[in-house]
């Protein structure tokens, strides 16, 4: 069996490479070609989950699992908060055929699909980031967003203003892009076309008030029914995109917790970004709108990687 470690997926699993990828793996998901089941958790203690994601890319597609802990105090100990396996299965035999490094995997994913949803529902001229978080998915999202946008700049915001102005300057250095730091949330988002959140917080640090019309945000760090990072208000004003509608429905925390409330109902899921992709629905539709994407995080994204991966490699 193969083994694909975690240099290796970082070496060949471009933004360039994974963009397209995740994008397709979008759309066949929303066409109702791929089959899974919805991401299982197992609480182990405070901050310490277990999740397992099984899925096929379709009837004689690839399929395979994700398994995958999540260690929140990881980022204090300066390791990868999450920490997995990819596996993957032969669609022709059914033999297990690789296993992929899927902390890394996930990094690389999930940013990738962001910037697929920003490219698709940010403002064609929305040139300026705010990173809401510092941490792993903060450096991927700035990678991934380069990619499809032409940034002029990128505004970081996070608890600590030392950690914040170490992960500016590295950043700066690494993109060639202007770098600063923010005091608030408030003063960040100010400074923004497109807003990623991406923070481990339990409780909103984002509200909709602070948001300037126009903007696009990626609200990524809530993956369950549980935290959520942005409030009823941004909910409520956006023209809100799913990754999955099945998902959100049951483990998107920011929409149950509107929906809990009676601001929203099923129906404020405008659809799938795999639909908007597919031109099945329409996504921004004016300069002054606020999109959101959704980000649960999806298996057919970490299949589909991974199978590129192994596929292509011999
Ligand atoms: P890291 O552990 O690398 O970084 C976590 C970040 O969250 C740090 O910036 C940390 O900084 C910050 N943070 C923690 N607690 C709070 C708080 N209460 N308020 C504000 N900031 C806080 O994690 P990742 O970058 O890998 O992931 C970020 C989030 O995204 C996680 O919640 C993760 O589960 C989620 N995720 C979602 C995916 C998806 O597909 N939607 C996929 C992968 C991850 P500090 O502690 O210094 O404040």
């Amino acid at each position: 069996m193969r083994f694909i470690d975690r240099e290796e997926v970082s070496r060949r699993l471009t933004y360039e490479r994974c963009i397209p990828i995740v994008r397709q793996a979008m759309i066949t998901f929303s066409s109702g070609e791929s089959k899974q089941l919805l991401r299982s958790i197992i609480p182990l203690s405070e901050g310490r989950l277990f999740g397992i994601m099984p899925g096929a890319m379709g009837a004689h597609a690839p399929f395979g699992a994700k398994l995958i802990s999540v260690f929140r105090e990881n980022f204090d100990r300066g390791i990868q908060s999450h920490q997995g396996l990819i596996l993957l299965f032969d669609p022709e035999t059914g033999a297990p055929v690789c296993v992929v490094h899927a902390g890394e995997v996930t990094a690389i994913r999930t940013a990738s699909a962001s910037a697929v949803a920003t490219d698709v529902l940010a403002r064609k001229d929305a040139r300026r980031l705010v990173l809401l978080g510092y941490g792993e998915q903060a450096t991927s999202h700035a990678r991934a967003i380069q990619t499809i946008r032409d940034l002029e700049s990128i505004v970081v915001w996070g608890r600590s203003p030392e950690r914040a102005h170490a992960f500016a300057e590295r950043l700066q250095a690494e993109l060639a892009v202007p770098v600063t730091t923010a005091a608030s949330v408030q003063e960040a988002v100010a400074k923004g076309d497109i807003v990623c959140t991406v923070t481990s917080a339990s409780e909103p640090i984002l509200k909709g008030e602070w948001v300037r019309p126009g903007t696009h945000l990626n609200v990524v760090g809530s993956s369950h029914a549980g935290p959520a990072e942005v409030d009823n208000d941004l909910v409520v004003r956006s023209r809100f995109i799913a990754d999955s509608r099945e998902g959100v429905l049951h483990q998107g925390a920011e929409f149950l917790r509107a929906k809990a409330a009676g601001l929203v109902g099923d129906e404020h899921i405008i659809g799938e970004i795999g639909q908007v992709l597919a031109g099945e629905v329409e996504g921004r539709r004016s300069a002054d709108e606020i999109t959101v994407y959704k980000s649960l995080g999806h298996v057919v994204q970490d299949l589909a990687s991974a199978w590129a991966l192994y596929s292509q490699s011999h």
